[in-house]
């Protein structure tokens, strides 16, 4: 990463209002935490003429819960997330997956905003500039060919933010602030299997929370990444475990192996043949998942692991 920063003005606001008038500026950007975006900036793959630095915005940054449920704005860093005792008791594939992100250092300033919008990721995109010139650059930024897919006519790159599939098992609501003012979306439904058009935000809008029910049941998030201490997810699993009259059924969301974070089909309840149910999970998991090479890792590696953690993390939650 030897690239400098490019020229950019710098808006500060401090209330959404001031927020939504500096996004209508043209090419803005959001930067929250800027732990993904700063990287982005010096690598060319992004020249915002203003960057919109959310961290001001205090009403961005609160936490509340109550026996309704909880709303989680989007500038909370993953460390508080991580650290909330109310989140931890209702929601722990939340704490789990915040806990998960980057290291330390990151989920001090990093932001549930900034996770659930976190750019896809791929081998032929996140290069230095003159990596990206030399290979003819690649369909999501500046170029013509997927090199991943190059008969298809898409981008593969993968979404690899460790929250979201955590917050989709809980039934996340999101709650986005934009020019025509203030809109909720299912946060399943916010994203699009497209690694160059991956979410559902108009220009000038912005994630102002995440909105979440009351638990129906206990949860777990796991991941497999290349540096256990520090990374993104080659492949990660959210399970939520509920107790219906017919048995104990499992919602179940995966991130890392598609271009968006998606929720696995599951109609059938846990029988009193756990390890044909099991099986038959692990099967459900393998064949909604189309691990691409937009890692080092081998796809099929990544579609066996994923499965094989669903089906552990589902035991583990009976
Ligand atoms: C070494 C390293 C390891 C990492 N490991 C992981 C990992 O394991 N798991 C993981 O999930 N991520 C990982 N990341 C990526 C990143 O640190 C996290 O995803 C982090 O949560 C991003 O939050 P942020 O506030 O820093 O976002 P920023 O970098 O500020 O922004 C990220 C993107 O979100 C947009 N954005 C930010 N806030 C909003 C908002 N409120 N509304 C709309 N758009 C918004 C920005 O415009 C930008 O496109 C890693 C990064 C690095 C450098």
């Amino acid at each position: 990463m030897s690239e400098v920063m490019p020229d950019f003005q710098l808006a500060r606001p401090t209330t959404l209002d001031e927020a939504v008038v500096a996004l209508a500026t043209p090419e803005a950007r959001i930067i929250a935490g800027g732990t993904d975006l700063n990287v982005q900036l010096r690598m060319g793959l992004a020249a915002p003429a203003t960057l919109v630095d959310l961290s001001l915005i205090s009403a961005l940054k609160t936490l509340e819960s109550s026996t309704s449920g909880t709303r989680i704005g989007a500038g909370v860093t993953l460390a508080d997330l991580a650290s909330d005792e109310r989140v931890a008791a209702y929601y722990p594939a939340i704490t789990e997956a915040a806990a998960l992100v980057a290291g330390p250092t990151h989920r001090e300033v990093a932001t549930l905003g900034g996770n659930l919008c976190l750019d896809t990721r791929c081998l032929y995109y996140n290069q230095s500039h003159w990596w990206r010139k030399s290979n003819d650059y690649c369909l999501k930024y500046q170029g013509d060919i997927c090199h991943v897919a190059p008969k298809g006519n898409r981008c593969r790159a993968a979404y690899s933010g460790d929250l979201a599939p955590a917050l989709m098992v809980h039934d996340a609501r999101l709650e986005i602030i934009g020019p025509d003012g203030i809109r909720q979306v299912m946060l399943a439904d916010f994203y699009r299997e497209d690694g160059a058009d991956y979410i559902d935000l108009k220009p000038g809008e912005m994630v102002t929370a995440a909105v979440l029910p009351p638990p129906k049941g206990p949860s777990g998030y796991r991941k497999i990444r290349v540096r256990g201490a520090v990374d993104f997810p080659l492949a990660g699993v959210a399970v939520e475990a509920e107790e219906t009259k017919d048995g104990k059924r499992f919602t179940i969301a995966l991130t890392g192996t598609n271009s968006c974070p998606i929720m696995v089909d599951m109609p059938d309840v846990l029988t009193d043949d756990p390890n044909a149910f099991f099986a038959n999970l692990n099967k459900a998991v393998q064949k909604a998942v189309s691990p691409q090479r937009t890692t080092t890792i081998a796809p099929h590696y990544r579609r066996l692991s994923i499965a094989a953690m669903a089906a552990r993390l589902a035991r583990e939650l009976v």
